[in-house]
């Protein structure tokens, strides 16, 4: 069973590359980040905010996420929220869980369950998937950007535009979230042994390509 390890910062098009490699290989994809999302939306959703009382929250969750990558979907606690976990106060306040040690090793702890029931193989993106989640994975690579491509992408998931305006309001969700996110995880530099994809001036059948290519290159 073959794990692909996708780690990076936000806007650098971990999710999108993450899902065409596991559609083209028939492969399972699990966000890590929605699982993030998820519990952070229940404890906005409970009014939540104590670091003990999130740990507890996190622990009794039922989380169902799909690793379909045509079908994404995420429950939590019988409550759909596919499409919340998506909305920027969840991303604004998603540290609340992510920032949280006991919290994380909880998530952490799932995380593997699913790579290791999923078959022929998964794809798996995240901030510390190739070096907490699955150091071990086939294939563990960092993908990268400069700042201003990644805000520009970003920019346009949210807004559907690259614009002035959209830019200057997207600038701040992605450096500000970046930066916090650093002092839990580290996501910047690629640790020993995980190959840097630095998509800056990269397509994206590029990047879908040279993911390929590297997990070709461990079965020869
Ligand atoms: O990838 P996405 O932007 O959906 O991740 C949402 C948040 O979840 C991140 O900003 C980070 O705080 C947290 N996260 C994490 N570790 C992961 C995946 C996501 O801390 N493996």
């Amino acid at each position: 069973m073959a794990v692909i390890a996708i780690d990076g910062p936000s806007g650098v098009g971990k999710s999108s590359t993450s899902k065409e490699v596991a559609r083209r290989l028939g492969y399972g994809y699990l966000d890590t980040g929605a699982m993030y999302r998820a519990t952070a939306w229940l404890c906005l959703n409970r009014g939540v905010t104590d670091p003990g009382d999130v740990v507890e929250l996190v622990r009794g969750a039922e989380l169902e996420i799909s690793t379909d990558p045509d079908a994404f979907s995420v429950e939590i606690d019988g409550i759909d929220v596919t499409e919340d976990i998506r909305e920027p106060q969840v991303a604004q306040n998603v540290q609340t869980v992510s920032g949280v040690q006991d919290a994380r090793d909880e998530l952490i702890e799932r995380q593997r369950e699913i790579i290791a029931q999923t078959t022929p193989g998964i794809v798996v993106e995240g901030r510390d998937i190739t070096t907490v989640v699955a150091p071990d994975a086939d294939v563990r690579i960092l993908m990268t950007a400069d700042e201003s491509v990644r805000i520009a992408r970003r920019s346009q998931e949210l807004h559907g535009t690259a614009d002035a305006a959209s830019l200057e309001a997207t600038r701040g969700l992605v450096a500000d979230r970046d930066r916090r996110d650093s002092e839990t995880t580290s996501f910047l530099t690629a640790a020993d042994g995980v190959h840097t994809l630095d998509t800056t001036n990269v397509s994206f059948d590029e990047a879908v390509e040279a993911v390929l290519t590297l997990l070709e290159g461990t079965s020869s």
